[in-house]
């Protein structure tokens, strides 16, 4: 062995004399991508010249940033073989238009790489306000902030337009800025809850570092996280995630005496919740009385919805729990009154002939916001007792088990403290799986487009099978669907609003075919409102147009104008009007992975994959274009299994004692495998506010041994 060690080093020896090049080690350097870092690795030899490069882009969206660093990775950084490390010019490479975060990552890496390896000075950044514009996550507004340096330093970050929800995006501007001001550095990490519009400021700051001459790439040293560990004792009842159902077993089990702390991931209270239209809540008390008598007939409900969720004559929804929900939504109606809350009229169940009302909307009383109305419930619970407390930008990690009893959660603060709470019960308020791919690609065909929270990662579902093995239930419902929209949002000025409205039209029309990834036909299974009923072609779709009919709109215009019913960008479309602009269109929508073309049906089906394509659409011949779409869906339904004390169940069907499932964690026992979920309106939100209510006050019972 040692012989071989000696022969290898002379040999290595020899080369350099001979001017041989020798590899050196790899060099690497990590960004923040669209959602997830980017990592890229350099390999040069002995002579400082680039042998390979490669860009991981694995946490990126699969067919857009995921996309964009293979192609930069098989094109421009493959050609880069053979180039002087220290002459690379990153900043000069072009990126992929649709995916530019992605692609400034890869270049940020590679200037940073460069610098690493040649020692190269900080280039400094001239003082001055410097004005940015960046798309965010509204599809109609873009975000320009006013960017400052004073001495070489970032020290003021000023809103202009904000390009998101304002109560989401104040949460940016109260911990973002000043985090990315202490820091000076782009490595800051974003805000949960908030990732969108964080990634956006950070895209912002970079742009204005290069504005005011700077290297974005020395912008990125890392910042030191804490390692201490915070024990808190004693709690009644610990509640995770603070949204609707979290937000509801905090209160009432503040209320029912007991001593409570709340962990909530995110840097403000409501999750999903403040962004609901409206509960389900049958029979209110107060409104039963004012109305001489029941509003719904429960019996007939639960019958209705019993036929809904019974799948080849079995049940599949635990009808027990169903019945339960259904005699309890309106008391939490009257009780959410009592507090920082108030409801309008009940309304009619979406789609039912019987026209019963089930469901209402909701706001924060005296005019308030439904975001303001959670803050206030919150701090009102937590005055009942002065021990109560919760925190925001906590991340809860894991169950505490001691002597097979759940004991408490381990959580993880935004500066990387660790908490330990301990407590005698655990309520699971953590809003479901929509973030989580390992899931979404298990049980529900994949990874969703959606105008739901990402964090709600399915941090409840895993703590609980992780700690008590606890029984998963109809993970596989379908998620919450009533949107739709082109897979890939234009958010910037690549096309105007008329036209953007004129891509989206064309992403929502059933009177063409419209495909899942397999290239069967949908079209049999899309009633009235195409959003509600595409999700039965998967996370996305394509609607299929011959370039003949193309050709048709630009000189009779669309056969329909279809607008979706959310995420409309401001423009308007008109059917039988001229689309003179439509190559342009498409043509755009293309960079954006939105529109596809090819010369025929069969090599459309090759391109795309869509094994089933030619079987399912008959082929007009000539070159065909495919329209990407998607489901924006809300939530998703499936969770653990609870019994009728919102107990969780274990594998064995045991009541796991002083652990609790509420809202989204465990609304699947309210539902049938792969269905949609029941269209009555607002059964999402009335479990999560109901279950999370009865759930504080078994939880408060239990821990106080009543
Ligand atoms: C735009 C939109 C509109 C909707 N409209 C309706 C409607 O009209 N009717 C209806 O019935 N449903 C509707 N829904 C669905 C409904 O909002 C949800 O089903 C419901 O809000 C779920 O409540 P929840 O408390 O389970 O989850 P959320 O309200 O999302 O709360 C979960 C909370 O847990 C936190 N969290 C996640 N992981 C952790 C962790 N590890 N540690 C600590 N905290 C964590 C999250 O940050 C979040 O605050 C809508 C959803 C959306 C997105």
């Amino acid at each position: 062995m040692k012989k071989w060690i000696a022969l290898l080093l002379s040999l290595v020896m020899i080369m350099s004399v001979m001017n041989i090049a020798v590899a050196q080690e790899p060099l690497t350097a990590t960004v923040a991508g669209f959602g997830g870092d980017v990592t890229v690795t350099v390999e040069v030899d002995g002579e400082g010249k680039i042998v390979s490069i490669a860009a991981d882009g694995s946490t990126q969206t699969p067919d857009v940033g995921g996309k964009a660093a293979n192609d930069l990775n098989e094109g421009v950084l493959a050609g880069l073989a053979g180039t002087e490390l220290a002459e690379l010019d990153a900043a000069g490479i072009e990126g992929i238009t649709g995916a530019t975060v992605t692609s400034e990552a890869i270049k940020t890496a590679l200037e940073m790489i460069k610098a690493e390896a040649t020692g190269a000075e900080a280039a400094p950044v001239q003082d001055g306000t410097y004005t940015v514009t960046v798309p965010a996550y509204s599809v109609t507004e873009q975000m320009t902030l006013n960017i400052t340096f004073e001495g070489g330093k970032l020290t003021k970050i000023e809103t202009v337009t904000a390009g998101n929800t304002p109560v989401i995006f104040a949460t940016v501007e109260e911990n973002l800025y000043p985090r990315l001001i202490e820091n000076q550095s782009l490595e800051t990490d974003v805000i949960t809850g908030a990732t969108v519009a964080s990634g956006a400021v950070k895209q912002a700051v970079e742009k204005a570092i290069e504005m005011a001459g700077g290297s974005v790439a020395d912008w990125h040293k890392p910042v030191a996280k804490s390692d201490a560990v915070v024990e808190l004792n004693d709690y009644d009842v610990i509640v995770v995630g603070l949204g609707g159902a979290g937000m509801t077993a905090y209160l009432s089990a503040a209320e029912s005496g007991a001593t409570v702390f709340g962990i909530e991931k995110a840097a403000k209270v409501g999750g999903n919740s403040t962004n609901t239209s409206g509960p389900m809540a049958i029979n209110p008390p107060s409104r039963v009385e004012a109305n001489g008598g029941q509003i719904v007939p429960p019996e007939e409900l639960l019958a209705d919805w019993a036929e809904y969720t019974t799948i080849d004559g079995q049940q599949d929804a635990k009808l027990d729990v169903v019945e339960m929900f259904i005699n309890n939504s309106g008391e939490t109606l009257d009780w959410m009154e009592k507090y920082s809350f108030q409801f309008g009229d009940e309304m009619k169940a979406f789609f039912h002939p019987a026209g019963w009302k089930v469901w209402t909307s909701y706001a924060g009383k005296d005019g308030k916001t439904k975001d303001e109305a959670y803050v206030e419930a919150m701090e009102a619970a937590k005055a009942m007792n002065e021990k109560n407390d919760y925190k925001l930008e906590l991340t809860a990690t894991e169950l505490l088990v001691e002597d097979g009893k759940v004991a408490g959660v381990k959580a993880v603060a935004a500066d990387g403290t660790t908490y330990l709470v301990h407590g005698k019960s655990v309520i699971l308020a953590t809003g479901g799986f929509i973030g989580d791919e390992e899931l979404s690609n298990e049980y529900i065909h994949g990874v969703w487009r959606t105008e739901a929270m990402t964090q709600c990662d399915g941090a409840g579902i895993k703590m609980a099978q992780n700690a008590v093995n606890a029984n998963l239930y109809n993970l596989d419902v379908v998620p919450v669907s009533h949107i739709a929209q082109v897979y890939n949002i234009v958010r910037n000025d690549d096309l105007t609003a008329d036209q953007k409205a004129i891509l989206t039209s064309l992403a929502l029309d059933k009177a063409y075919p419209v495909v899942g990834e397999d290239g069967v036909k949908v079209n049999d299974k899309i009633g009235m409102f195409f959003a509600f009923d595409v999700w039965a072609a998967g996370p996305t779709y394509y609607v299929i147009y011959s370039e003949n009919e193309m050709n048709g709109f630009k000189e009779n215009g669309l056969a329909a104008a279809n607008t979706p019913m959310f995420l409309a960008q401001g423009g308007t479309v008109e059917a039988g009007v001229p689309v003179a602009d439509l190559d342009q269109i498409l043509s755009v929508g293309e960079a954006y992975g939105d529109v596809f073309k090819a010369d025929s049906l069969a090599a459309l089906a090759d391109q795309l994959g869509l094994e089933k394509l030619t079987e399912n659409v008959e082929d007009q011949g000539g070159a065909y274009y495919a329209i990407k779409g998607a489901s924006y869906v809300y939530s998703t339904c499936g969770g653990v299994e609870v019994d009728t004390n919102l107990n969780v169940v274990d594998v064995d069907g045991n009541p796991v004692s002083g652990l609790y499932a509420v809202g989204n964690d465990s609304l699947g026992v309210l539902l049938a495998s792969e269905k949609a979920y029941v269209t009555y309106g607002g059964a999402a939100a009335g479990w999560a506010l109901t279950s999370g209510r009865l759930a504080g006050a078994y939880a408060t019972a239990y821990a106080k041994g009543e």
